[in-house]
């Protein structure tokens, strides 16, 4: 595939949803992490500033120890005196400065063993307490008595309803009532003649505190989801989008179905598995014969119609693991799994399938006779190598399956035949195509085509009459190159109008120079071939051309094939007519050969006809050819059409043609096409 088509085709195929979706996702991640972390921050700083106020509330209680004893009050007078003037009475432990109980209210104690560092603005210590039940969770580390989880608190939170009629009441007992209690002691830095005081604290987490967390991390998810809601739409929308595209992308615009961007892709996917590199495909052209005529005849509509129709003709018959799309044209390409143990068997499976597939497209349109031909290029199973288990058919190339499928399909001449193989010759005759392609023009540039004549005599008394001009490519590689490798090649690719021109200009010099040189000359036939009628002003061009060198015209016969008259009868007649006017001989070559029809000769003004080799040529030599032969040559002879007779090989056809009054004979018997010194001698030898 072109570079810059494969680029394209990268860039739209390319997912323009994954970055939604990957931004999607990330923002989802990203909000949800944002709101957890910030409710269980705002949970610490809750229970942060709760543990705050306890300290606060301990100094308080231990300021109020220190003066006591600082007033010379015992100890236990100042635990009485704190009891009677506290509102919210603690527990209060007093130790000497080692940790032996001095005095105490309550019957718990700190655990002294399981204390540690808090920080509340200043570092504080802090002990479990030896009656409260910590729960499971707290064992491990001491720490965790106030790691709160917040799904458990939202568990307690809403473990029951606000219940009864008590209106407003009701609902903030509700609110302030504890969910979760920790009770645990911390020391206070109070000077107490060397003693140490330690308060008994509760942690209390309220409904309502748990409440607000819950309420905060709402309204931050709300505010989160917003934009979370538009990108979540935005995604669909691109995935819509490009569902679009896609199916725009791989549906053909003529039969709805699968165009060849979807097919190349699919099939190369298919082929190159590692499921399927074991198995034998089949690369399909399947090719409608003159879709042009059909569309000329029923109308471009009625042409996309039947493509459509072909199109879900061919999706009903495919298999699984096939597939199939629409090329351009009247061409679709398809791929079979071919069921076979052995080549052979492959391909005849394959060319059973096939011919019971073009049986039934033929009948596709009843009141319509349609051909269709196919060519097929195998594609073999991978040999699986010693040692791997896996393998892979490597570097696939659909466009080149394709091409020799084409390339066989192409092979295929006659409605008869439908049905053709690829094979090797076919891939040297692709090459060769190339190499006459890639040659031509400098060769034409070199001198590297050279004209040979051909000559022609009269019959009867053997004199030398005429020739016909016939290229030979000298190549200097190559040796010589016979036209029939070569014209066809050029009538295909356009070059023949070149080559033509460069033919008739030779003759043209040729004539012009045996004219001054005082030589003998004879009337030489140039081809024409088919393609040049398509040109405008043929006959003008030709009739300048050779007046560059300024031979009569008379001297300069055309060859027109048989085949030309079926192009565009209409602009031939003209063309000839004018070609006349100025003064050319015109002859229809290879008359008999193909499509003949003595009614051309009825409405084309000819000079000459060339009956062609075939006549002469295989079994029935004289027998019911000959009176085809005969009557041909009376009905020229009384149209006033000079006859010539071409490929005569042998004496007797020689005998037999003067026999019939037949006016020239062109062949092997009477000599080669040679090179024009070799004629120019013969011409001398004759005169
Ligand atoms: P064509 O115009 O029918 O030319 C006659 C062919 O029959 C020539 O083949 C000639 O060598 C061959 N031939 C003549 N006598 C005999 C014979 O007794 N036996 C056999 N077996 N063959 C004989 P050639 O030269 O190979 O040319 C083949 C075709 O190539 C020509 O057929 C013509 O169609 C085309 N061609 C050759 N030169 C030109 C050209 O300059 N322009 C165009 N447009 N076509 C050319
Ligand atoms: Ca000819
Ligand atoms: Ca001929």
């Amino acid at each position: 595939m072109a570079k810059i088509k494969e680029k394209t085709l990268k860039k739209l195929k390319r997912k323009s949803f994954w970055p939604s979706i990957v931004l999607f996702l990330a923002f989802l991640i990203v909000s949800f992490t944002i709101v957890f972390a910030g409710i269980d921050l705002f949970a610490t700083y809750i229970i942060g500033s709760k543990l705050t106020g306890l300290y606060e509330q301990a100094m308080d209680t231990g300021i109020m120890m220190e003066r006591a004893v600082q007033d010379g009050e015992s100890i236990a007078y100042g635990l009485d005196h704190v009891d009677h003037y506290r509102r919210d009475p603690s527990d209060i432990y007093v130790t000497d400065s080692v940790g032996n109980r001095v005095a105490s209210t309550g019957d718990s104690a700190p655990l002294f063993d399981q204390g540690f560092e808090w920080t509340l603005g200043e570092r504080c210590r802090i002990y479990k307490d030896s009656k409260w039940d910590y729960g499971q969770e707290a064992l491990d580390d001491i720490e965790d008595i106030f790691d709160f989880h917040v799904p458990e608190l939202a568990d307690r939170a809403f473990d029951r309803a606000p219940m009864g009629h008590g209106g407003n009441t009701m609902r903030s007992r509700w609110l302030q009532e504890s969910i979760v209690e920790q009770q645990f002691w911390m020391y206070v830095p109070v000077s107490l003649n060397g003693k140490k005081l330690y308060i008994k604290c509760t942690l209390e987490i309220l409904r309502q505190d748990v409440i607000y967390i819950m309420a905060l991390g709402g309204v931050a998810l709300i505010l989160l989801l917003i934009p979370l809601i538009f990108l979540f739409i935005n995604t669909i929308l691109n995935i819509r989008m490009q569902r679009r595209i896609t199916k725009v992308l791989y549906m053909d615009p003529v039969t709805g179905g699968n165009n060849w961007i979807f097919f190349q892709g699919y099939a190369a996917k298919m082929l190159g598995s590692v499921w399927n590199s074991r198995k034998t495909y089949a690369m399909v052209n399947l090719h409608m014969e003159r879709y042009t005529n059909y569309l000329s005849c029923y109308g471009s509509s009625q042409g996309e119609e039947l493509l459509e129709c072909m199109d879900g003709f061919l999706r009903a018959r495919m298999k699984r693991k096939e597939v199939f799309g629409h090329h351009s044209r009247a061409d679709f390409a398809l791929i079979f799994q071919c069921e076979g143990d052995n080549e052979e068997q492959c391909r005849n499976y394959c060319y059973l399938r096939l011919r019971s597939l073009l049986a039934e497209l033929a009948g596709l349109q009843p009141e319509r006779k349609l051909h269709f031909h196919a060519g097929v290029c195998m594609i073999p199973p991978v040999e699986a190598e010693t040692g791997k288990r896996f393998i892979k058919r490597k570097n696939v190339d659909v466009d080149q399956l394709f091409n020799f499928a084409n390339t066989a399909q192409k092979s295929s001449h006659t409605d008869a035949e439908q049905i053709f193989f690829f094979s090797d010759r076919m891939l040297e005759e692709q090459s060769w195509e190339q190499w006459v392609e890639d040659n031509m023009q400098n060769a034409l540039s070199a001198g590297e085509f050279q004209v040979y004549l051909q000559p022609k005599y009269t019959p009867t008394d053997r004199r030398l009459v005429g020739a016909e001009a016939l290229v030979r490519w000298v190549c200097p590689q190559k040796g010589l190159i016979p036209p029939s490798r070569f014209i066809p090649i050029f009538e295909e690719n356009g070059f023949i109008m070149k080559l033509d021109d460069y033919m008739l200009s030779k003759i043209a010099k040729l004539q012009a120079e045996w004219k001054v040189q005082g030589k003998k000359t004879v009337p030489i036939s140039v081809n024409i071939s088919r393609a040049h009628f398509t040109q405008e002003g043929l006959a003008e061009h030709i009739s300048q051309l050779v007046d560059g060198y300024g031979p009569k015209h008379s001297l300069v016969e055309l060859e027109v094939t048989e085949s030309a008259f079926f192009d565009d009868k209409e602009v031939l007649i003209d063309t000839v007519k004018q070609l006349r006017a100025y003064g050319f001989p015109i002859s229809m070559d290879d008359f008999g050969a193909g499509y003949s029809s003595l009614n051309s000769l009825k409405d084309i003004p000819l000079d000459v006809l060339k009956l062609d080799g075939d006549f002469f040529r295989g079994e029935d030599e004289m027998g019911r050819r000959a009176i085809i032969i005969r009557e041909t040559i009376g009905l020229a002879r009384e149209l006033d059409i000079r006859v010539v007779a071409e490929g005569i090989e042998q004496r007797e056809q020689v005998d037999f043609l003067a026999g019939l009054g037949c006016d020239m004979i062109q062949g092997y018997y009477f000599a080669k096409p040679m090179p024009v010194e070799e004629f120019e001698a013969r011409v001398a030898a004759d005169a």
